[in-house]
């Protein structure tokens, strides 16, 4: 279980301080697949980096299994980071390596041994659909599989979290649609918990099995998907749904 605790962060900008998150506070239970939504600037992005802890929050907590993560440093902190898996949005494979070369990275960078790393990357290719493409070079597939193959590489050292922001973004709506299958999947068969940034509330309807609704930083509106998409309680949300 993943709990965020009035998480605040601030950015300079030229007409003052710019809030990108205003004391967020969400839980994103052990296993689910949770959508953070919300228009564009809304701080869906920022929320992301803070969890993949990639940037650090002003104030608040993320507490994983009860450890706030925001206070750790060092060893405590690096450790933290590979229980947080991160789908990267653009350009984030090594065209030098082959797709299953790709999604080894991780395990060569933690040392796991050769056939052991072997086994995990059939594994994932499988899981990504993508067994036959393992020799492949990342310029020899689709946009939508390549997409699948960094999410593969996030996956490698199960990661108790996986953060995919926008991951169907300039994605066509089968393959965007496969992607989000391979969320499901991972969900389903490596028992991860995701948390889905997208300002698509028809992207999140797809797999989200609770959404939390961001505006210009705070939480507007959080519950379980149907209920959002039946009788949005706020305009932010209303003005998600096509
Ligand atoms: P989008 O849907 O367009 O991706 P978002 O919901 O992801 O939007 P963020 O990228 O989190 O929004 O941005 C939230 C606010 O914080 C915006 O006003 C943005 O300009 C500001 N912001 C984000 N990152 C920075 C930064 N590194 N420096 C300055 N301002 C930033
Ligand atoms: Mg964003």
């Amino acid at each position: 279980m993943i709990t965020v605790e009035n998480l605040t962060k601030s950015f300079p900008g030229r007409r003052g301080a710019v809030l990108a998150l205003d004391h967020v506070t969400l839980d994103v239970p052990a296993g689910a697949v949770c959508g953070v939504v919300g228009p564009s600037g809304a701080g869906k992005s920022t929320l992301a980096r803070c969890l993949a802890l990639r940037e650090r929050p002003d104030s608040g907590a993320i507490r994983l299994d009860g450890t706030d993560l925001v206070t750790l440093g060092g060893s405590q902190l690096r450790a933290a980071r590979r229980q947080i898996g991160v789908v990267p949005e653009t350009r984030a494979l090594v065209r030098q390596r082959t797709v299953a070369g790709n999604i080894a990275l991780p395990l060569e960078a933690a040392g796991v041994p050769g056939p052991a790393r072997k086994d995990r990357v059939a594994e994932l290719l499988d899981l990504a659909g993508l067994t036959g493409r393992a020799d492949d070079h990342p310029e020899q597939l689709s946009p939508g599989q390549r997409r699948r193959v960094a999410v593969a590489r996030a996956l490698a050292g199960r990661p108790a979290v996986l953060l995919a922001d926008e991951p169907t973004a300039a994605l066509d709506p089968d393959s965007g649609g496969a992607v989000l299958t391979l969320l499901d999947r991972a969900r389903a068969e490596e028992g991860v918990t995701v948390v889905l940034v997208t300002h698509d509330l028809t992207v999140a309807r797809r797999v989200c099995d609770a959404v939390t609704v961001l505006d210009r930083g705070r939480v507007v509106e959080r519950g379980a998907l149907l209920d959002l998409v039946r009788d949005p309680r706020t305009r932010t949300s209303a003005a998600l749904l096509p």
